[in-house]
């Protein structure tokens, strides 16, 4: 079969939102394509602006990488890459295949373990959370030590945007989650014109917001990736609202093609006016600990928080 877009290719892709059976060339367009339209219609990110990529090496990140060297100048990149300090959970061999991919690319790496970058391993997290015989999820700590750690390399790098590599299945999923929540404040800090809280955040923007996952996989795999994603050691199998509301939204997805792409396209319009409200609101107070932002209703942040339950601050 010929390519449906230029006519010319043996199609090999099959485009399961347009029903379009795409060659390889096209394929890749197409997305080059969407991201530059997300980032034009939200004014996501400036021609001349400073943009830290944060890539943890899956093949989302990996994508994210090679587009934004595309569709930006690699001399406005640099790269960040956390380790996350988990003990049979390092993947050496995906962290040199990216800083080979960054080398060719002539874009700055900087790789950082959690502890160098806030102080602390999750693996330490464990450990001291296991002596003081209290239950937390490691993926809280890494979540919040993670998100503290790379706006830290941000501001230290003076870059003028964050990219993460989120893609159109997470935000379908974080806005579907914040409407079973009834959380607004949360709900709106999805949309790509969210409020920005505090000077001390670096504004975080997603290039890859409206590309399906399972293209992401497809485009990593056309640039030489050839990864699986490894489960985390710490990962548990307690069904979370997340994996409830992702196992959902697939199922939807398969029935009706397309469907998370009109959900993300719909809110993104619907909260457009209503995401405003919340430029009015002050700026965040500061930790009394750590002097970071923490939200309007604490004294101390919940990093702070995390690391003083399991003693490792006092
Ligand atoms: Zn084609
Ligand atoms: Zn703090």
């Amino acid at each position: 079969m010929k390519c449906h877009l230029c006519g010319v290719k043996e199609a090999v892709v099959y485009q399961l939102h347009t029903s379009k059976a795409l060659c390889r060339d096209c394929f890749i367009n197409d997305i080059l394509k969407r991201v530059e339209l997300e980032i034009k219609k939200y004014n996501l990110i400036k021609s001349n602006e400073r943009v830290l990529l944060a890539i943890s090496g899956g093949k989302d990140s990996f994508t994210l990488l090679d587009v934004m060297s595309k569709i930006h100048s690699s001399s406005k990149l640099i790269a960040l890459t956390l380790i996350e300090g988990i003990e049979g959970y390092n993947r050496a061999d995906v962290l040199d295949f990216m800083k080979s991919k960054t080398r060719e690319l002539g874009i700055d790496h900087i790789v950082l373990t959690l502890k160098e970058a806030v102080g602390a391993s999750v693996d330490e997290f464990v450990k001291n959370m296991v002596l003081k015989n209290i239950k937390i999820p490691p993926c809280t700590y890494c979540g919040i030590a993670r998100r503290r750690a790379i706006n830290k390399v941000a501001r230290e790098q003076g870059v003028d945007k964050v990219a993460t590599a989120h893609v159109l299945d997470d935000e379908a999923q974080t806005y579907v989650m914040n409407i079973l929540r009834g959380d607004t404040m949360r709900l709106v800090q999805v949309h790509p014109k969210g409020p920005w809280l505090s000077k001390l955040f670096i504004r975080k923007v997603k290039p890859l917001r409206k590309i399906y996952e399972r293209e992401t996989a497809l485009y990593a795999y056309f640039h030489g990736y050839k990864f699986q994603e490894r489960e985390c050691p710490y990962i548990t199998h307690i069904p979370t609202l997340r994996a409830r509301v992702r196992d959902y939204l697939y199922r939807l997805e398969l029935e009706k093609p397309g469907s998370l792409l009109r959900l993300v396209e719909l809110l993104d319009e619907a909260l457009s006016d209503y995401v405003k409200k919340y430029y009015e609101l002050p700026e965040l107070p500061h930790c009394k600990m750590c002097g970071e932002p923490t939200s309007y209703n604490r004294e101390i942040c919940k990093f702070c928080e995390l690391l003083m339950s399991v003693g490792l601050i006092k």
